[in-house]
């Protein structure tokens, strides 16, 4: 059964899905694109991730190419037609198709819209999350606007080649005081010895995940104390837990930072159990 991608108002086969090679995002990555996660059938967070989608196209005054309600009926119809039950859907809006200037286009154009939606095995995302993984650290180098969620990616996809080669599964960027900013894809967190959860403030200065948003949440409800505040490299790998959260990987312990194990290189109980209960907390909408 072939993998189906929707391209400006079109299903096609995933293997011939394609853009104009003058798509503002192909050759300016001009565009802003959201993940979101897909489990027993749900999507879960939809309303946060289209409403950071709206906000990033309107920090870079860009125009929804369709209608939200359209938008919402393209992913379920993506999800359908690709069988996928646990998985994730990917959304990309690009500022359209125009001869290549790096202002923007003067005759008003359509912004375009990719959508696609992969299958992902839950036992084996839990066997990975179980694992726990290393984190390496890396110097901030990416523009100040790192909460809007652009497809300019470059940045973090050196960080993660980096993390790979050396054996690790993220990479946290490092602000030069010594504070973690956050993953190349995901949040970053720590437990204190007495059981707090601590994340940067989503300032300008991280994205401020949907995933994180509902951890909170979670945490809320399993009476753990959340604060918002910077934390060093060393502070992390002093922790008595650390791990990080996305719309993919969810709450996923991490068990060394920079070769040195944090606590006993074991993953923790705390984001086992913000794991175990995410899911219940979060928003969930229906497929079909
Ligand atoms: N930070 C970065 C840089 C990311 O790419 C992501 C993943 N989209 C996140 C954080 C986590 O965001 P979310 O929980 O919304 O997936």
């Amino acid at each position: 059964m072939p993998r189906i991608a929707y391209v400006n108002g079109r299903y096609v086969r995933h293997a011939d899905a394609a853009v104009h090679v003058e798509d503002r995002g192909y050759q300016l990555a001009d565009g802003v694109y959201e993940v979101c996660e897909i489990k027993r059938g749900y999507i879960v967070d939809e309303r946060g991730h289209l409403d950071r989608l709206d906000r990033s196209m309107r920090e870079l005054r860009m125009d929804w190419p369709v209608e939200r309600k359209a938008m919402e009926l393209i992913l379920r119809e993506v999800i359908r037609r690709n069988h996928v039950r646990n998985g994730m859907v990917y959304v990309q809006v690009t500022r359209g198709v125009a001869p290549r200037d790096h202002a923007f286009p003067t005759k008003p154009v359509r912004s375009a819209l990719v959508v696609t939606a992969k299958r992902m095995d839950p036992r084996a995302v839990e066997a990975k999350a179980a694992k726990g993984m290393a984190v390496i650290t890396v110097p901030e180098n990416r523009w100040e606007r790192v909460d809007i969620k652009t497809i300019g990616l470059l940045p973090n996809v050196l960080a993660k080649q980096a993390a790979v080669e050396a054996g690790a599964g993220e990479a946290w960027f490092v602000d030069p005081d010594g504070t973690v900013k956050e993953g190349a894809s995901t949040n970053a967190w720590i437990v204190t010895k007495d059981g707090s959860l601590v994340t940067r403030p989503a300032d300008h200065g991280i994205l401020r995940g949907i995933t994180r948003a509902t951890v909170m949440k979670v945490a809320d409800k399993l009476g753990l104390r959340v604060e918002e505040r910077v934390f060093s490299v060393e502070e992390a790998q002093a922790a008595r837990e650390a791990f990080v959260t996305s719309a993919t990987s969810l709450v996923s312990p991490v068990v060394s930072i920079n070769g040195k194990p944090v606590a006993n290189g074991h993953p923790g109980s705390v984001a086992r159990s913000l794991r175990e209960a995410f899911f219940e907390i979060a928003e969930k909408s229906p497929t079909c």
